[in-house]
C-alpha cells in the first residue's frame, strides 16, 4: 500500500489551543503515570504479580526483542511480525482500575469537553468527509457505529450529513456530555451489542492502541458490519516523527495505556490477514507542535524559529509518512 502524494494547499491547520484548553495538556503528560508512580512509591517496583506477558497480538508468537523501557514498562518487537507491543502488561483487574481512576476522567473531561465543538468542526467532519469518498451508495441512509466515541464529536458531524450515527464508550462521564448535546451515544463495550445488526460503516479512532487483544475487536467488529462495509480508524505511528524527534519522551509512548505500537507494514499485516482490504493509508499528527512543547515546557528551550514554521513543517511530516497518527479506511473482504 503506498501512500498517496499530497499537495500543500489541502493542508488544514489545528489550533492546539482550541484543542488543548489551557493547562489541560500539561496536566496529561503530569498524570500520565500516576497508577504507576502510586505503585512505585508502595512497593519500589510494579509487583510481578500485577503483570502478565503476553503473545504477539498479531501473530500470537512469543518470540520477541526488548525496544525500550518506559513508566518502569517494557515494549518489544515481535521476532515473527515486526509488531511493537507492551509486555507484560497489567494484569485485566488493574488494567481497568487504571481506566476507573478519578484521574483518568479528569484528564479526558478536560481535554474532550471543553473542545468538544472545535473537535466537531475540526475533526468530526473531516473524518466524515474522508469516509464519504469511500461509500458506494452515497444517497441511502448510512448507518455508522464508532466505537470509543468519547463526547460524540465525530457522532455529532455525522448526524449533519443526516447519517444514522451511533456511539459507544466507556467513559461514563463523556457519554453524560454527548447525550445532554441530544446524540446516540450508549455507555456499552462492543461485544455486549447484538451481532444481528449490522452497519454501514464502524469507526475506532484512537482505539484500538488500547486494547488487550486488538485482534478480537477486530473479529467483532467485522460481525457488524454489512458486506463490503467499510472501517475508519486512527492509530499511533511508532516509527513518527514524534519518536524521532523526542524518542522515548514521545507522548504517544505510552506503555501504561497504549499497547500496541503499529507501522504501516504491521498494520496492514494485520488488517490483511483479518480478511480486510485497505483503501486509505495516511499520516497526520501534531509531531511538530508536541515537539515544541517539550523543548518549551520541559527542556526550556526557545522555540520561536521553528513556531514561524510548525504548519508547513507538519504538512511535511503528514507527506511523507511520518506523522504520529496511522489513518486508514478499509473494506471487509468475504
Ligand atoms: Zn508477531
Amino acid at each position: 500500500m503506498k501512500i498517496e502524494y499530497r499537495v500543500i494547499s489541502e493542508y488544514l491547520e489545528v489550533d492546539v489551543e482550541q484543542l488543548r484548553p489551557k493547562g489541560s495538556y500539561k496536566k496529561l503528560i503530569d498524570k500520565r503515570s500516576y497508577p504507576i508512580d502510586k505503585l512505585i512509591s508502595e512497593f519500589g517496583e510494579i509487583p510481578k504479580d500485577y503483570l502478565r506477558l503476553r503473545n504477539c497480538p498479531n501473530c500470537n508468537s512469543n518470540n520477541f526483542k526488548k525496544e525500550l523501557n518506559k513508566d518502569h514498562l517494557d515494549i518489544v518487537k515481535c521476532n515473527n511480525c515486526d509488531l511493537v507491543y507492551t509486555n507484560p502488561i497489567f494484569d485485566e483487574e488493574h488494567y481497568l482500575e487504571i481506566y476507573k481512576a478519578a484521574e483518568y476522567q479528569e484528564v479526558v473531561r478536560d481535554l474532550g469537553e471543553k473542545s468538544h465543538e472545535y473537535r466537531v468542526k475540526r475533526f468530526g467532519r473531516e473524518r466524515v468527509k474522508a469516509i464519504e469518498r469511500y461509500l458506494t451508495n452515497k444517497n441511502s441512509d448510512v448507518s455508522l457505529l464508532d466505537v470509543g466515541c468519547s463526547t460524540g464529536f465525530f457522532v455529532e458531524a455525522a448526524n449533519e450529513l443526516k447519517w444514522d450515527a451511533k456511539g459507544i464508550d466507556l467513559n461514563p462521564s463523556a457519554i453524560d456530555f454527548g447525550q445532554s448535546r441530544g446524540l446516540n451515544l450508549e455507555q456499552v463495550e462492543l461485544s455486549k451489542l447484538s451481532s444481528k445488526n449490522k452497519y454501514d460503516v464502524i469507526t475506532l479512532y484512537d482505539v484500538l492502541e488500547h486494547l488487550v487483544d486488538p485482534s478480537d475487536i477486530i473479529k467483532q467488529v467485522r460481525e457488524r458490519l454489512t458486506n463490503y462495509g467499510l472501517i475508519s480508524m486512527y492509530v499511533p505511528k511508532y516509527d513518527s516523527a514524534s519518536r524521532v524527534l523526542m524518542g522515548k519522551d514521545a507522548h504517544f509512548i505510552w506503555p501504561s495505556h497504549h499497547l500496541t505500537y503499529f507501522t504501516i507494514k504491521t498494520i496492514s499485516d494485520f488488517l490483511q490477514k483479518r480478511s480486510f482490504e485497505i483503501l486509505e493509508i495516511k499520516t497526520e499528527g501534531l509531531d511538530i507542535f508536541d515537539y515544541i512543547w517539550w523543548q518549551e515546557n520541559i527542556n526550556e528551550q526557545n522555540t520561536e524559529v521553528i513556531q514561524k514554521i510548525s504548519n508547513n513543517l507538519q504538512f511535511f511530516i503528514n507527506a511523507g509518512g511520518y506523522g504520529k497518527n496511522l489513518r486508514l479506511i478499509a473494506k471487509k473482504k468475504d
